[in-house]
């Protein structure tokens, strides 16, 4: 565990902060705690780590300073303005405990949307790296004042994925107020015992989250993301090549800490370009493509999904829009991105690619998905 997150294997690191950590139950900011981890980002930065903070805790710092019930979550009004309070408190107290330790804090804002569009996605990647490269410590959030709830993410770990994804981070450590994964919900089972390393997200690894999906929701009820959505992001991380780790950070300097073996590390199998990565960690999936027994095997061998293969298509999609193919069995096995629209892509399906010419009276792609467009999931 120790070594993945060293800065001599890991040039960039993403630390994600959950609510519960970072702000007490009664409101108030845990200052004292966050200056340990500011000191433990100033370590990291000289030995050579670059590093990012994905942190939440907007909604509930600004719920108490509104005075709204239920920790700001009592509906989407709420939540909003809730953040809109808390962000300003929560970056200008980053900036100031950053700057005790002689670094300069940067604040980015970001929403679903804005990720999962891939122009404004490139933009956000150009300016990531500049700060980085710049030494300044990138300070994450979901701009939670504008996102609905149809178009948030809602919580922070799959966000802190998909920021590490788009930085091409090499790590990411989920500090939390729960150490790790558990085999059981060990609040309900004495026999509940930790698991140390993840290799393959298998079933008996998801059936684990559906046990534990309550733990790690903040147990002061000021946090979001439980264990299902850890796993969610384990998955992203994964097809971006991006070790993961669910550290507690319940102690002070929590990041000298995940350096001692604590928690639980997901290894990452694969490593896909920056481009599959993101397809890989889309979350707006627009429509399905159903595929043959024959199509199922060739793609997961490399190919592309050739419209001979698909047997029925779900929409609405435009070209260009994200898809899931899925296998007889009712399981998507692969996501990629759309080379036609629901309404041409129903047309040609089970169709020969030769023939799509005189069928559409246009042929620019043989592949409904092309495989550099495609990731298997
Ligand atoms: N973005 C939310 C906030 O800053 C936190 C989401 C979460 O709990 O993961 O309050």
């Amino acid at each position: 565990m120790s070594n993945v997150f060293a800065p001599s294997h890991c040039p960039r690191l993403v630390v994600k902060i959950g609510s519960a950590l970072l702000v007490d139950t009664d409101g108030n900011a845990r200052r004292e705690w966050m200056r340990t981890v500011a000191g433990d980002m100033a370590e990291r930065i000289l030995a050579g780590q670059q590093v990012m903070i994905v942190s939440s805790g907007a909604i509930a710092l600004g719920a108490r300073k509104l005075s709204l019930k239920n920790g700001g979550r009592e509906n989407l009004c709420d939540a909003q303005s809730a953040a809109a309070v808390g962000q300003i408190a929560l970056s200008a107290l980053w900036a100031e405990l950053l700057a005790e330790k002689g670094l300069v804090a940067a604040q980015m804002l970001v929403t679903l949307d804005a990720l999962e569009d891939r122009r404004r996605y490139l933009n956000f990647t150009a300016t990531l790296d500049s700060l980085l490269a710049k030494g300044a410590i990138p300070v994450i959030n979901e701009n939670d004042s504008l996102a609905t709830d149809e178009i948030r993410f809602g919580d922070n770990d799959r966000l802190a994925a998909r920021i590490g994804q788009a930085a091409g981070a090499d790590g990411l450590i989920l500090l939390s107020d729960v150490d790790g994964l558990y085999d059981k919900d060990p609040a309900r089972h004495d026999t509940a015992r930790i698991i140390r390393e993840v290799r393959e997200m298998d079933e008996t690894i998801l059936a684990m989250a559906d046990d534990t999906s309550s733990i790690g929701t903040g147990t002061s009820g000021v946090g979001t993301g439980g264990m299902s959505s850890k796993l969610l992001a384990a998955k992203i991380s994964d097809m971006a090549g991006m070790n993961m780790a669910i550290i507690s950070g319940l102690h002070e300097h929590p990041l000298r800490r995940a350096q001692e073996g604590h928690g639980t590390i997901f290894h990452a199998q694969r490593g896909e370009n920056r481009h599959k990565g993101w397809i890989g960690g889309l979350q707006k999936i627009r429509g399905k493509l159903h595929i043959d027994e024959g199509a199922a095997a060739a793609i997961v061998e490399g190919s592309s999904l050739l419209p001979a293969g698909i047997v029925k298509i779900e929409g609405p999609f435009s070209r260009g829009d994200a898809v899931d193919i899925i296998d007889v069995n009712g399981s998507a096995i692969a996501r990629g991105l759309a080379e036609y629209d629901a309404l041409d892509s129903a047309r040609i399906i089970g169709r020969h690619s030769s023939e799509i010419e005189a069928i559409l009276g246009y042929s620019p792609r043989s592949a409904v998905v092309h495989r550099d467009r495609m990731v298997i999931l």
